[in-house]
């Protein structure tokens, strides 16, 4: 997958199966979520898009602590003193890039599906994400670099928070909602699937913090981005329930 722009200010990078964002405001870069480690080389090409460089970067903002969401985010650290902020409930995520923890339901009966084989492969050959080892932490409703604005909505992990910028109407939902599942290959808005997820009853309760927002585009860890209204895509995730 190429990056491309994906929203006003957004570039999309990652693969098929997961996104990584850099969002830029003002001539200052923000990365949104960091992919896998192995994803460091889409970067620069992202920069490019946007006619910036790595000098105008100013900060790694993560939705949550999982390996698929921290993976570069060490990396840019280290080389250039970026500060990596995750909520103060998955700073012990992010620190120990341990995986995905203890969830809600086993993975062994999703491996029937084709699409979860092939994810869970691409998990182990993408790199294995470093430690991060000097996180900031943000609180819900905490300001962000690049006017970004931080709602925490746990159940996928206890420090889980969508990230709002409100003159952009740009929302990155993170992992409480994707447009391809990771697991089952389904589509559409829905719930990330329960062996993911610490509790998709908590997740369906913090869909009530996202109606009402004004979001255009609507920005996932797993899938395309969404541009058909926040609460089309509310209402579709609650109809389908836990996947
Ligand atoms: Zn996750």
């Amino acid at each position: 997958m190429e990056p491309a722009f994906t929203a006003d200010g957004v570039v999309r990078l990652g693969t098929d199966l997961c996104n990584w964002f850099l969002f830029e405001d003002g001539g200052e870069v923000v990365v949104v979520d960091a992919g896998f480690p192995d994803y460091l080389g889409q970067l620069e090409p992202g920069l490019r898009l946007l006619g910036r460089t790595r000098a105008d970067l100013t900060a790694v903002v993560l939705t949550h602590g999982h390996a698929d969401h921290v993976g570069v985010a060490e990396q840019l650290r280290q080389e250039l003193g970026l500060a990596v902020w995750v909520h103060e409930d998955d700073a012990h995520l992010a620190r120990s890039a341990e995986g995905r923890g203890k969830t809600e339901a086993p993975m062994l009966p999703y491996l029937r599906h084709p699409h979860a084989v092939r994810f869970l492969v691409h998990f182990r050959t993408s790199g294995k994400p470093q430690p991060i080892a000097d996180v900031r932490t943000y609180a819900d409703g905490d300001e962000l670099p690049g006017g970004l604005r931080a709602i925490h909505t746990g159940g996928h992990t206890a420090g889980h928070s969508v990230i709002h910028q409100e003159s952009r109407r740009v929302l990155f939902a993170g992992d409480l909602l994707c447009t391809l599942n990771p697991l089952t290959g389904a589509r559409g808005p829905q719930l990330l699937p329960r062996p993911l997820n610490l509790s998709s009853t908590t997740m369906l309760d913090s869909l009530t913090k996202l109606e009402g927002l004004e979001v255009d585009a609507m920005l996932v860890g797993h899938g395309d981005t969404w541009t058909q209204g926040i609460g089309a895509a509310v209402s579709r995730a609650r109809n389908i329930g836990p996947t």
